[in-house]
């Protein structure tokens, strides 16, 4: 069987003279797994409805937001209603409150919180307001997070772990980037001692909690808690960028499952329910410094916009009601082990991990605990086992350093169907 792409391609072909790459975000360019993009028409549940008519099985979500399938039709009646009372009014809304609170609810670490238009914009803000607060420039990032595009955080280590930060993309100044500094994942003594190196000069950490850029790599309790008090002694902001775990792992987020408060906290994904939305907050003392009541700058003509705001009150309304982290966990633990017995008995070596509604897989015998790590599990064995499965009709994330996603419409025939056509995958092993 292979796939019709007629019309995919073509567009392709179009796309690629209007955007550079074809594409407006790099990692649906399918560049890592050599073959190209497929573009969809449509969506519903757990089904994607490409403009060739294939149909896909899909474990992105989105990267995140469809933790309760596509076209909701909660959300879709949601937003319907917004839209005949207006798309955006650049002034305050009753509705911009009453999402923040069911955030706050859940998040309590969170006692104010302002709310953007991407992850990005979140994470970014993040940064100037440590900055600005605590009047230091520093900050340490770890290698292998991704915190979006902001020019601070696209910064890799260079080989020592104390060396300065290089820039990851041209464009970034090496004035800027030498205020970041790249330590491993889950490696307390490299981030102790850079620490203290540093000094008095350092502003923030910021630390995906539980890790979904480099694959699905969850962060150990005691590497998140030692990231508090380095934090604590130093005066440092400490910042957890939830804008992936974030109502994807539990309504609590990672912080709730580890049960430690950092000081600001990035979301997105899944609180927009699919329209582009982020947020960030924390402690109050630290909010307050944002204008207009404090001293740094942060804004947005589309910030807190109403269609954004109705998908998110209607999606986080669902999710607290339903709170299906245990199931949606349950349900993925159950589809891996699923392959790692068919790869077991083809000798394939094949490691998974899941929490709540994320998921990964890599290509090994022992599952990665940082980017190194994950750089060394086997790429000829994703790249075909992606394509293989893409052309069975299975839709998972096009990079081994992307995790997988499942949502409240994957039940158990939607899982059958899956392990039925990952069985006929690894036929071609
Ligand atoms: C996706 C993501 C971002 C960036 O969010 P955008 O909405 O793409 O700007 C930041 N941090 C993490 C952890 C993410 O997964």
């Amino acid at each position: 069987m292979s796939l019709k792409r007629t019309n995919s391609d073509l567009l392709f072909k179009k796309a690629k003279t209007l955007m550079p790459g074809g594409v407006n975000s790099p990692v649906r360019a399918f560049k890592n797994v050599g073959t190209d993009p497929i573009f969809f028409k449509s969506a519903k549940g757990p089904i994607l409805t490409d403009e060739d008519n294939n149909t896909y099985i899909d474990f992105i979500g989105s990267w995140g937001p469809m933790i309760l399938g596509h076209s909701n039709p909660i959300i879709v009646d949601a937003v319907k209603k917004q839209l005949e009372l207006g798309t955006s009014y650049g002034a305050p809304t009753g509705i911009e409150n009453k999402l923040a609170e069911l955030i706050k609810i859940q998040v309590p670490s969170m006692q104010k919180l302002r709310m953007v238009n991407s992850g990005t914009e979140a994470t970014m803000s993040c940064i100037r307001l440590a900055r600005g607060y605590s009047g230091k420039n520093k900050i340490i990032k770890f290698t292998g997070c991704y915190h979006g595009h902001v020019d601070s955080l696209l910064v890799k280590a260079g080989s020592g772990v104390s060396t300065f930060g290089l820039p990851d993309s041209p464009g970034i100044p090496d004035e800027l980037a030498k205020l970041t500094y790249s330590c491993p994942y889950n490696d307390v003594d490299s981030v102790t001692k850079v620490v203290s190196e540093i000094g008095d000069d350092l502003a923030a950490i910021i630390v995906e909690p539980i890790a979904g850029n480099m694959g699905f790599v969850p962060g150990q309790s005691h590497f998140l808690q030692t990231l508090r008090d380095l934090c604590d002694k130093t005066d440092a902001v400490l910042i957890f960028d939830e804008v992936m775990s974030g109502f994807r792992v539990s309504l609590g987020g990672a912080q709730e499952i580890y049960k430690i408060k950092p000081d600001l906290t990035a979301l997105g994904k899944v609180i927009g329910g699919g329209l582009p939305v982020g947020a960030f907050g924390g402690k109050e003392s630290i909010m307050n410094q944002l204008a207009p009541i404090g001293p740094v700058y942060q804004a947005g003509t589309l910030s807190g916009n109403p269609l954004a705001m109705s998908a998110g009150i209607a999606l986080m309304t669902t999710l607290i009601d339903m709170n299906p982290f245990q199931s949606l966990e349950d349900s993925s633990k159950h589809l891996l082990s699923s392959i790692k017995e068919m790869c077991d008995a083809k000798g394939i070596p094949f490691s998974h991990a899941s929490i709540g509604g994320m998921f990964g897989f890599f290509f090994s015998e022992e599952l990665p605990n940082n980017f190194d790590e994950v750089v060394k599990t086997n790429d000829e064995l994703f790249i075909k086992f992606f394509n293989t499965a893409l052309k069975n009709g299975i839709y998972f994330a096009p990079s081994k350093y992307e995790a997988g996603f499942i949502s409240t419409t994957h039940n158990s025939s939607i899982l059958d169907q899956t392990i039925e056509k990952v069985n006929l995958t690894l036929k071609e092993f």
